[in-house]
């Protein structure tokens, strides 16, 4: 009884499946996919990204710190860091990205964060996903976590690209998400208007956590879509550190190319 209940819920699923696809196959046909930087038509869907696009969103540099995530050279010592973090004390232990920010990656960066800029951002984390999925099958990650924007913030820009960013790379390393365990508790001034030393200063003990139990000893990948200086991240990751995180590394879309 159970073995023929168990082949109608496969004959279910498998008929699901090929609705699924012919209903995806007839959209398709009426309304062909476009690029979701360009507007070009693709063929296949995948990242959602043409040819063009995804060659100028791939990383050009093949080499990167795995501590701050800068460009480097091949005969860099990245045993301590490079020459751009070797000095800057970081909670989190690492970074992961998928490019710099600069040419079309800022274009791409900008416009996942603008309002309606969801779908754009959700295929940046696929193609982050995709480009770097070694180095996140390595880390082994228990919870995907957002760097969260104060609640009031909310009220001007309903669309958070680190929230969407977040929620698709949880979705595609099939990791737990959780994007209220990690709570902005003070609303902090524009971080591109204010110098490095400022902005350390005015992100420390702005977050706090709603509760220890699911972070105490976990490995946490904490999430934005753009690393400035790292002082957002370094603040975010202390507070999950003194939470008892064991282990926080911070993925990004994009880093800024000269962090001084
Ligand atoms: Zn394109
Ligand atoms: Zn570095």
């Amino acid at each position: 009884m159970i073995r023929f209940a168990d082949s109608m819920k496969r004959c279910y699923h498998t008929a699901e499946t090929s609705i699924a696809l012919i209903v995806s196959t007839a959209i398709n046909f009426i309304y062909p996919p476009t690029c979701l930087l360009c507007d070009q038509e693709i063929t296949a869907l995948g990242h959602g990204f043409c040819e063009s696009c995804l060659s100028k969103l791939k990383p050009a540099v093949l080499l990167e710190c795995p501590r701050c995530g800068a460009p480097v050279g091949p005969y860099t010592d990245l045993a301590s860091g490079c020459g751009q973090c070797r000095r800057e004390s970081f909670a989190f232990d690492g970074v992961i990205r998928l490019g710099v920010y600069d040419g079309q990656m800022r274009l791409a960066s900008l416009r996942a964060k603008a309002s309606g800029g969801g779908s754009l951002a959700r295929g940046l984390a696929r193609l982050l996903v995709d480009q770097k999925r070694a180095t996140f099958h390595t880390s082994g990650f228990d919870l995907v976590v957002p760097i969260p924007e104060h609640w009031t913030r909310r009220f001007v820009h309903p669309h958070y690209a680190a929230e969407t960013i977040s929620r698709q790379i949880a979705r595609s390393l099939n990791v737990r998400w959780n994007r209220k365990i990690l709570i902005k508790s003070r609303r902090t001034p524009k971080q591109a208007t204010s110098p490095t030393p400022l902005r350390r200063q005015q992100q420390q003990g702005s977050f706090a956590v709603a509760r220890k139990g699911p972070i105490a000893g976990k490995a946490i990948l904490l999430v934005d879509d753009i690393l400035t200086t790292g002082s957002t991240a370094d603040a975010a990751a202390k507070t999950l550190k003194k939470a008892g995180a064991a282990h926080v590394i911070v993925a990004v879309i994009a880093v800024s190319p000269l962090r001084k």
